[in-house]
């Protein structure tokens, strides 16, 4: 997919969450987000996603973006006036969204931040590549920076994709009614607890008696104290906030 046309409309209005990808590589998308879940959800409106490619504002006869970084060093940086007049392009004064660039510098996701993101009306996502953009245009186009984790990507793509992935499982209609979401893993700051399925007994190991048992109380109980102890062990940082 390139250029700035959504990939997928439902009615006039179009969908509630609306996402615009500004990216040297339009191509890459809807990449993994054209699939399972996600691509079912895009193909059926629930959803839009369009990427917009940045190097439409490049300058020259190789429409370049990027420039050596000022005070030396290896590398090359995004210029600001490009960055700006494709932000300005794709999302242009009044747009409601809020506008992210993905950026290791950036506050970490979170499954809050995720959460309150699927229930607005989409983003504008900023990709990085090189070393990074230019930091005045952050400030000036009010940039929220996010992070996906503490190692660096080459990219801002996968970063966006990651983003953008745990936002559209929680769009209502997205996930089966069963499957809200509200159980997972951090949703009540504790990660999950447990699954198991099918065979009964497998190499030995047998599924724990309780999970059989028909008392739902009980298995309620299991599985609360499996969370809080899961968390103990592998993320005591979260019973800390
Ligand atoms: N020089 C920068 C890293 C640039 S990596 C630094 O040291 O901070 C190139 C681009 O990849 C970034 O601009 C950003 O858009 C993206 N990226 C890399 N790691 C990321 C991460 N952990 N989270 C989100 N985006 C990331």
């Amino acid at each position: 997919m390139s250029g700035d046309q959504p990939s997928a409309q439902a009615g006039p209005a179009g969908p509630a969450f609306s996402c615009t990808v500004l990216t040297l590589y339009p191509d890459m998308f809807p990449g993994p987000l054209g699939q399972s879940l996600a691509g079912t959800a895009l193909q059926e409106g629930l959803w839009s996603l369009s990427a917009y490619d940045i190097r439409q504002h490049g300058q020259g006869r190789h429409r370049t973006v990027d420039d050596t970084t000022a005070g030396g060093g290896a590398g090359m940086v995004l210029r600001a006036d490009i960055l700006a007049a494709a932000i300005d392009a794709a999302s242009p004064a009044g747009d409601p969204r809020p506008r992210l660039l993905m950026s290791p510098r950036g506050k970490p996701l979170t499954q809050a931040r995720v959460r309150e993101l699927a229930t607005g009306s989409g983003a504008v996502i900023v990709c990085g590549r090189f070393e990074g953009v230019d930091e005045r245009v952050i400030g000036a186009r009010r940039l929220e920076e996010v992070s996906i984790g503490d190692y660096i990507l080459s990219g801002g793509e996968m970063a966006a994709m990651v983003l953008l992935d745990a936002c559209v499982r929680l769009i209502p209609g997205v996930m089966g009614k069963e499957a809200s979401g509200e159980d997972e893993s951090f949703e009540h700051g504790l990660l999950e607890y447990p699954h198991y399925t099918r065979p009964r007994e497998w190499e030995g190991q047998s599924i724990p008696d309780i999970l059989l048992s028909g008392d739902h109380k009980k298995i309620a109980q299991w599985r609360r104290d499996q969370a809080l102890h899961l968390t103990q062990t592998r993320r005591p940082d979260l019973l800390k906030r």
